[in-house]
């Protein structure tokens, strides 16, 4: 009998945990020829997430649970799940129905068809908070410009990873990571699954703004070396601008000694030059604080998370 492992990321989920739970089960009971292992990755949550699931695990010995010691962030819960899950492929849904359970039996239909990889694709963006639909689409126009992998537009977290691929991120050692981009740049043989993703089922989302834009950061960076090549591009049309600039102000001002037209005094020329100079050097700088900070989290190759506790895990 195949094994499949179903990891839940969760934090801050005590309402949304018995709901999904009995969605879960009615899904799992349709595919009745697989055996399931449920983990769940609890990351750092301060309700009482951990006692709704362990109501779960006391009638059901196929359900694991890890607790983090504090927050670490989804894409940390993600890995901890991949790294413990034991299963002949993983499924990875979010516990707040916004990954509709019963399109597990697809994206399994899907793997046995030969699938190393099922990417969930939400249709339509149906957050109400403009700002954060905004923010995604300018994060994927943005993305599939600049990035090294493509990372398809509302690809979700919502996927299903055969045991070859789970083997081939475990031994991803990064930091900085943001799951669905590290298993774009895996590759193997991709299949989509579309499907509408219903309005949050209880509570607000998790990640507020801030974190939000600070994994978008982490995703330019990780992901694509543009952000820096793009210093150098500003300074070569800064300094072909100023140059024509100069070369006008040399010609026109100086040797042919016009007065008239496009006239700028020596001091203004002076400060429109050095404001210049100072936003270049500024914004080269930022750049580069950004890409040496980051290889210095890889450097120091701290652990990705901290369990404090775990249940029924090996
Ligand atoms: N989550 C997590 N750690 C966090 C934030 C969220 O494990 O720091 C989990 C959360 O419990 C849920 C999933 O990640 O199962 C998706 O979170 P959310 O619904 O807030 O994200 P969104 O749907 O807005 O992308
Ligand atoms: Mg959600």
């Amino acid at each position: 009998m195949k094994k499949i492992s179903i990891v839940i990321p969760i934090y801050n989920e005590q309402e949304s945990i018995p709901v999904f739970w009995v969605e879960l089960n009615s899904t799992l009971k349709k595919s009745p020829n697989y055996e399931f292992e449920i983990l769940f990755i609890d990351d750092g949550s301060t309700d009482n997430s951990f006692e709704e699931i362990e109501k779960i695990i006391k009638s059901n010995s196929n359900v694991k649970y890890i607790q983090f010691s504090r927050n670490f962030g989804k894409e940390a819960a993600l890995s901890a799940g991949l790294h413990n899950a034991i299963g002949d492929c993983a499924i990875m849904i979010d516990v707040d129905l916004q990954h509709p359970p019963i399109l597990i039996l697809d994206f399994i239909a899907k793997w046995e068809r030969g699938a190393e990889v099922v990417v969930g694709v939400r249709q339509s963006n149906c957050e109400s908070d403009v700002i954060k639909k905004a923010g995604s689409w300018l994060f994927y126009k943005i993305m599939d410009r600049i990035g090294e992998t493509k990372i398809a537009p509302r690809a979700t977290d919502f996927r299903l990873l055969d045991r070859m691929v789970i083997d081939e991120f475990k031994k991803l050692t990064e930091n900085n990571r943001i799951t669905r981009g590290l298993i774009a740049w895996l590759g193997f043989k991709k299949e989509f699954i579309n499907f509408e993703a219903p309005q949050r089922a209880i509570g607000k989302a998790r990640y507020t703004k801030a974190k939000l834009f600070h994994l978008a950061i982490t995703s330019f960076i990780s992901q694509s070396l543009f952000p820096l090549k793009l210093a150098g591009y500003l300074g070569v049309i800064i300094m072909l601008i100023s140059g024509l600039f100069g070369i006008h102000v040399l010609i026109v001002q100086y040797l042919l000694g016009i007065h008239g037209g496009l006239y700028f005094s020596g001091i203004a020329q002076l400060a429109i030059l050095i404001i210049f100079l100072v936003g270049l050097i500024l914004s080269c700088l930022g750049l580069m604080a950004l890409y040496i900070a980051n290889i210095q989290q890889e450097v120091m190759h701290r652990p990705l998370y901290i369990i404090r506790k775990s249940i029924n895990i090996k």
